[in-house]
């Protein structure tokens, strides 16, 4: 039962949320300038009830907000508006759910595995008189500062623990100290922003999140609810499954990129890729999303989507989605007789050239998927993920492996740790 205003008794320290603070990072503050541990003033503000480890920017109840605001003093839709309530039929569907929500995934735990959703400028962490944590770090699609055209850090660069702030005990007070290690994250070495276009991409995606709404091309103006629902489509389809490298080979061409499309991991929790991986990943999205739905139509015919892969049941996607995959990857490939393919073959080999799927479609100028067992193996590759990790005569093999696990811990492979590492060894000389 809370207080009758005339005898309204406040908690001794009410710190004032900063103006695009974090639910979690000011309800923490609070905990600790009261002399209490994060899951205490959970259970003061909901009696009974524990914390255990729950998102609080994603699952703080009424009940909590409305307590903590009487006690400290402050507007409870403003408390309310620092949690995801804010991205409320913008960014998320239905806030009540307990699914997986696109572009948010949890900070600290997911069930009983680490999510690594709290980010972290440390350069910012640096700058604040009082170290908190800003309300946009959490975004998935947020990858960058543009303050300081660094990327962000999402877990701690010394023990590689998730950063939340919630597990942080009083003793420790502050949300630039790893709860686990009491590593100072403002001492992170930071890997600058190199394509500034990112954040230009990063700047109008928040904009659509904060507006509601965006342009997509030959279909106008669409909810961003929508936008982000394609936006994660293509993210997903470029980061893990059979298209993904394909696909990031068509965008890198067309980008120009100069890093191998191999450079970020295909692994098929794509919450747990790191912001530089994201951040790459959403720059070739970008480029898919751009002149909408041409660009997509032209991807997906060269690396074969087709209208299967993308839609499970009309109606149940964005219509900015399934209405062009409708209209142009639904026809089925034309079917090839096999005494094409065997023709083919022949000539093939009359010119001493093997006849792989590839040499075969090039010389008929159609694809044969559903026959591509009639084609001769062509080179042998490892499956993906098994090479040998790296090789570099007179590098013994305990720095190897030392490599390797610290490659690990940041999410990343070897080989793009390998190639910053000397990146920056390079520039120093
Ligand atoms: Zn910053
Ligand atoms: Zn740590």
């Amino acid at each position: 039962m809370l207080d009758t205003p005339s005898r309204r008794a406040f908690w001794p320290f009410r710190p004032q949320p900063v103006s695009d603070e974090s639910f979690s990072s000011w309800f923490c503050r609070t905990a600790w300038q009261n002399g209490l541990n994060p899951a205490d003033l959970y259970r003061i503000g909901l009696p009974g009830a524990r914390m255990h480890r729950i998102d609080l920017d994603r699952f703080a109840c009424d009940e909590l907000i409305e307590t903590l605001a009487h006690y400290t003093d402050m507007d409870a839709d403003d408390l309310r508006h620092r949690t995801f309530d804010a991205w409320n039929g913008r960014l998320i569907e239905d806030g009540a759910t307990v699914e997986k929500l696109l572009w948010l995934p949890p900070a600290g735990t997911d069930r009983t595995c680490k999510s690594f959703g709290q980010q972290v400028c440390p350069d910012c962490l640096r700058e604040q008189a009082t170290p908190y944590l800003k309300r946009h770090w959490r975004l998935a699609f947020v990858t960058g500062c543009t303050r300081h055209h660094k990327l962000l850090i999402d877990r701690c660069p010394e023990c590689s623990a998730p950063i939340q702030p919630l597990f942080t005990s009083m003793h420790v007070d502050s949300v630039a100290t790893c709860w686990k290690c009491g590593f100072d994250l403002r001492k992170t070495p930071q890997t600058p922003v190199t394509h500034y276009s990112d954040l230009a991409i990063q700047k109008d995606l928040l904009e659509t999140a904060e507006d509601g709404w965006t342009y997509m091309g030959e279909y106008g103006a669409v909810y961003s609810l929508s936008y982000f629902r394609i936006l994660w489509i293509v993210y997903r389809l470029l980061a893990t499954g059979q298209f993904a490298m394909p696909l990031r080979e068509w965008t890198s061409e067309y980008l120009k990129e100069t890093v191998p499309p191999t450079n970020i991991p295909r692994i098929k929790e794509i919450e747990l890729l790191n912001p530089r991986c994201r951040q790459t990943l959403l720059r070739y999205a970008h480029y898919i999303m751009q002149n909408w739905p041409h660009n997509f139509i032209a991807a997906c015919r060269v690396v074969e989507i087709s209208a299967r892969n993308l839609i499970k049941g009309y109606g149940q996607e964005p219509f900015a989605l399934w209405d062009p995959v409708r209209r142009h990857l639904n026809t089925p490939p034309a079917e090839i007789e096999a005494e094409v393919i065997n023709a083919a073959k022949r000539q093939l080999k009359s010119q001493n050239i093997t006849p792989t799927y590839r040499e075969l479609t090039n010389l008929i100028g159609v694809k044969f998927q559903a026959k591509s067992h009639m084609a001769e193996p062509g080179r042998e590759c490892a499956p993906y993920g098994t090479h040998r990790y790296w090789k570099l005569d007179g590098v013994s093999a305990e720095i190897r492996a030392a490599a390797k696990t610290a490659a690990r811990r940041e999410g990343e492979n070897v080989g793009p740790w390998v190639d910053k590492v000397l990146r920056s060894a390079l520039r120093q000389k």
